[in-house]
């Protein structure tokens, strides 16, 4: 049995050893693409649907590795993370955002994932400082995504810093509402522009009642505390119809577009289009 017992030991440090050479792998990966100029960025559409034209667009980030192809954010967000890379991926996706953002309309927002890593580093406010002003973008044409795990540590410098961003007119979203342990305890911390409701409540919204009964709780609230909503993952015509009832105020999903690329945003927003 002892023998046993190092065997099945040997094969999880051998396994382990397996899995930390992949994220070593992966972190060298990570450094030579942002050197390598091998990220870009994707913007998938936001749709007003009080206003009945696009507000504005979602940055996400794409990697595109020489062999390996189309690596996925989930794929390797949490590695940027776990060894700080996020924060100059970050800064890139910031300046890049800006960048693209200052060709297209004014009345056309840009959003930007913001990762609590990178939102706690002592430079961010800098970072979009930097951004705005080489870019020539107005602040309020750019609104960061945060989610509630920026909080998590903290709490009083993170309220202070998004006073400061919001003092420069940078605008602030909550993402992924919902999804979280005590989402509403921090909807008094901060007066957010924008809640985003998450996808899994939205898949359900038309089928299942509960669902439909939590986000139109998500809805009322946003509206007594005036926050914008945006549903995401909307896929089809019946959770249009079911949020647009509610009262939603901007829709986001491959219903009404999938990310595009950079180039062809402003041909997107000069196109026909309706939700
Ligand atoms: P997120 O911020 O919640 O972004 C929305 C994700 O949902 C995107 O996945 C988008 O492509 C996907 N999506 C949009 N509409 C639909 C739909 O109708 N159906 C379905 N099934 N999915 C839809 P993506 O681009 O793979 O990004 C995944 C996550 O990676 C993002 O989730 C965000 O947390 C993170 N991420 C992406 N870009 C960045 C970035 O620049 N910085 C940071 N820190 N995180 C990023
Ligand atoms: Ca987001
Ligand atoms: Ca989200
Ligand atoms: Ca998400």
């Amino acid at each position: 049995a002892k023998q046993d017992s190092r065997g099945v030991f040997r094969f999880f440090e051998r396994s382990l050893d397996a899995a930390a050479r992949k994220r070593r792998q992966l972190e060298l990966d990570l450094r030579e693409a942002l050197q390598g100029g091998q990220f870009r960025l994707n913007f998938q559409p936001i749709f007003d649907l009080k206003k009945d034209r696009i507000g504005g667009f979602e940055a996400l980030l794409r990697w595109e590795h020489p062999t390996r192809g189309n690596v996925p954010p989930v794929e390797f967000i949490s590695v940027a993370e776990n060894t700080g890379l996020i924060i100059a991926i970050g800064d890139w996706v910031m300046q890049e955002a800006c960048r693209h953002a200052i060709a297209w309309p004014d009345d056309v927002r840009v959003a930007v994932n913001v990762s609590p890593l990178q939102f706690r580093n002592s430079g961010f406010a800098n970072v979009i400082f930097q951004a705005l002003s080489r870019s020539g973008l107005a602040a309020n044409r750019l609104e960061i995504e945060i989610t509630e795990s920026v909080f998590l540590d903290g709490e009083t410098m993170v309220v202070n810093l998004l006073h400061q961003l919001r003092a420069m007119g940078v605008r602030v979203a909550l993402d992924d509402f919902g999804t979280g342990y005590s989402s509403l305890s921090y909807l008094r911390s901060f007066p957010f522009d924008k809640i985003k409701i998450d996808k899994s409540f939205i898949n359900a919204v038309a089928e299942d009642p509960s669902a439909a009964a939590i986000v139109r709780a998500i809805v009322d609230l946003a509206t007594a505390l005036d926050m914008e909503t945006t549903a995401e993952g909307v896929e089809d015509r019946e959770q249009l119809a079911e949020l647009r009832g509610q009262g939603c105020s901007s829709i986001q999903g491959y219903l009404f577009s999938r990310p595009i690329e950079g180039g062809a945003v402003v041909a997107m927003i000069a196109g026909p289009m309706s939700a």
